[in-house]
């Protein structure tokens, strides 16, 4: 039994967890039957991690379950897109982009906002960001025209970067977004990087450690 095999039963399991917590929705009052309904939505909450968040929600003071609801509704409220990066923003440009202590002269493209945070968690990068917002990945329908690249562009155009470093995940969907993005800025006339391998093929930078994305940094090679 291969990963097929593990995957098949994972999915046995979840739909016996689905199937028991369906059954046992109709016992819960409708206020907590939706709040599990929510908590379900959430990326990597199963049916089972749904409710019993729900139930700890439910236990929880008055104030401590304010402080939660509070804390998504201003997320939503106040965060907005920086408009020179991308990058998360609480107003105007970001912190990265605002920070006069950055270099200049080096613009590192990642693929969304996490990916951004897990470069600056290894600390290697001192110059300035882009986020594209995503990958091209036609199986998800996200084409070239869907990503941040006329803005990319328009920067490097603009600005006075001479390196461009190519951050996106080592996956599929990274590497053909890096090397449309590099078609592109070639003509440009900059120097076009992309980060080394060390990375796991097919991970995710968010999951790699400090050391390997500095690493994957100083081994950039060009495009
Ligand atoms: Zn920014």
């Amino acid at each position: 039994m291969g990963a097929w095999g593990s995957q098949g039963c994972c999915r046995v399991g979840f739909a016996r967890d689905f199937l028991e917590v369906v059954a046992a929705m109709r016992a819960y009052p409708k206020p907590l039957a939706r709040l599990i309904e929510e908590l379900e939505k959430l990326p990597g909450i199963g049916p089972k991690s749904a409710q019993r968040l729900a139930l700890h929600l439910l236990r929880t003071t008055e104030e401590e379950a304010s402080a939660l609801a509070d804390a998504i509704r201003e997320v939503k409220e106040s965060i907005g897109t920086c408009p020179v990066c991308f990058n998360y923003t609480a107003g105007g440009p970001c912190e990265l982009c605002s920070d006069l202590q950055r270099d200049d002269g080096v613009l590192c493209v990642v693929g969304d906002a996490r990916d951004l945070m897990a470069m600056e968690r290894a600390g290697s990068h001192r110059g300035r960001y882009h986020v594209l917002q995503g990958l091209i990945s036609p199986m998800e329908g996200m084409g070239p025209d869907s990503l941040r690249i006329p803005e990319l562009l328009a920067r490097v155009r603009e600005g006075e970067f001479t390196e461009v470093i190519l951050a996106t995940n080592p996956t599929v969907e990274g590497d053909a977004t890096a090397m449309y993005v590099a078609r592109l800025l070639k003509p440009l006339g900059i120097k076009v990087t992309r980060i080394a391998l060390g990375l796991p093929v097919g991970g995710d930078l968010d999951y790699a450690d400090d050391v390997t994305i500095s690493r994957s940094l100083e081994g950039r090679r060009e495009m």
